[in-house]
C-alpha cells in the first residue's frame, strides 16, 4: 500500500542543543510534538495517525538526559537512555532487578533497542509499551521539567489514558526514578505476543515482591491492561496476597481475585477470554519465580 506523502515543507523541526534551549522553545511553541528517537512517533506520522506542524527534536540532548545513576537509595534514569544502554547497567544483575533483563530480552530488535528511549516508552503511553507496567510495579516517578522549574509525579498519575499523559504543554519528561526496593526483593516480567521476537504484546505482566521463608511480605503487580486499555496495578490481588504463604491455595485464590479484577475487552489482536487466560497463567508463573522457583 502506498504510504501517504509527508509534506515536510509544512513541518517545522526545532533541534536545540541544550535542555535550557529546548524548554524555552517549547514554552514559546507549546503546540510542538516532542520527538526523542522517533521509533514510535515517526511510524505514526508516516501512517497519518498524527500530523504535527512543529516538532521539538530532543534527541541531541544526550549529554544532559542520557544517564543512569544511583543517588542515595534512588535509581535515576535519564529520559534519553536507550534500551541498549540500560542493558549494560550492572545494577540489573541483582535479583531484584531481573524484570529489566526479562523485559529487554524481548524488546523489539537490536536496531530498535539501540534507538528506543525509556522516556519515549513511558510517554508513548499505550498498552504496547513494556516499561510502563514495570515502572508501575516499582512505584516509579516521572520528572517533568519546564521553564517554570521541575516537578515529580507518580507514574500512576502520569499515564492517564491510551496515549494520554499528564504533561503540561510546556513540559519535557527528563527522568524516571524509583527507590531501590532493597535486599530480599525480587522482580520478574513476562510478555506474550503472537510470535517470539518483534512482538506487539497481547499482554505483559510485571511483579515486584519480597517473599521470605515462603511468606509474602510485599508484592506489587502491574499489567498492560487491568480494568481498561492502559497499564495499571492489580491492587486487589496485591492486597489478597500480602501476608499469606505462597502455596497452591494462595495461588488459586490470587488467580480468582485477579480474574475478578481484570475487566478486559475483545479487540482485533485477541479476545478478552484469551488475554485473561494468559495473564492468570503468567501471574502464577511470576509469583513462583519471585518466590524462588526456577
Ligand atoms: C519494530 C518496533 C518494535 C518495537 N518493539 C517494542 C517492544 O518490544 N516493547 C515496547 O515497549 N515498545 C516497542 N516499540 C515501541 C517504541 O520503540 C518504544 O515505545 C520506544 O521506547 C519509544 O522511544 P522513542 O525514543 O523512539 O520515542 P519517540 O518515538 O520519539 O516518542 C514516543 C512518544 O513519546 C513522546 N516523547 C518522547 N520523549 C519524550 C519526553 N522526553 N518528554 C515528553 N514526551 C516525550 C513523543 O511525543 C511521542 O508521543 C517498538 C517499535 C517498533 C517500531
Amino acid at each position: 500500500m502506498e504510504q501517504p506523502l509527508l509534506n515536510r515543507s509544512e513541518m517545522v523541526i526545532f533541534q536545540p542543543s541544550s535542555l535550557k534551549e529546548s524548554l524555552k522553545i517549547l514554552n514559546e511553541n507549546p503546540d510542538s510534538v516532542i520527538m526523542a528517537n522517533a521509533t514510535d512517533l515517526w511510524p505514526r506520522i508516516r501512517n497519518g495517525e498524527v500530523s504535527p506542524k512543529k516538532i521539538l527534536d530532543i534527541s541531541g540532548l544526550t549529554s544532559e538526559l542520557s544517564y543512569v545513576k544511583k543517588e542515595g537509595n534512588t535509581i535515576k534514569i535519564g529520559a534519553l537512555v536507550t534500551v541498549s544502554q540500560l542493558e549494560q547497567e550492572s545494577f540489573l544483575n541483582e535479583d531484584r532487578f531481573s524484570a529489566f533483563k526479562d523485559l529487554i530480552s524481548k524488546f523489539g530488535s537490536p536496531q530498535i533497542r539501540n534507538m528506543a528511549t525509556v522516556g519515549g516508552n513511558v510517554c508513548a503511553a499505550s498498552s504496547s509499551e513494556d516499561f510502563i507496567p514495570l515502572f508501575l510495579a516499582l512505584n516509579a516517578k516521572v520528572k517533568l521539567s519546564s521553564v517554570d522549574g521541575e516537578r515529580y509525579m507518580n507514574i500512576e498519575k502520569f499515564v492517564i489514558g491510551k496515549r494520554k499523559i499528564n504533561r503540561r504543554a510546556n513540559e519535557i519528561v527528563t527522568e524516571i526514578s524509583f527507590e531501590d526496593p532493597g535486599l530480599g526483593y525480587r522482580s520478574a516480567f513476562e510478555k506474550i505476543g503472537r510470535r517470539n521476537i518483534l512482538i506487539i504484546n497481547l499482554v505483559n505482566l510485571a511483579v515486584v515482591g519480597k517473599i521470605l521463608e515462603n511468606r509474602i511480605e510485599d508484592v506489587r503487580i502491574a499489567a498492560n491492561r487491568v480494568k481498561g486499555k492502559i497499564p495499571e496495578r492489580a491492587k486487589a490481588t496485591e492486597e489478597f496476597l500480602k501476608g499469606k504463604k505462597l502455596d497452591e491455595q494462595t495461588l488459586n485464590g490470587a488467580k480468582k481475585m485477579f480474574s475478578d479484577e481484570l475487566v478486559l475487552t475483545d479487540d482485533i489482536r485477541a479476545s478478552a477470554f484469551y488475554r485473561k487466560a494468559l495473564l492468570l497463567t503468567m501471574l502464577e508463573r511470576l509469583l513462583k519465580r519471585i518466590g524462588g522457583a526456577k
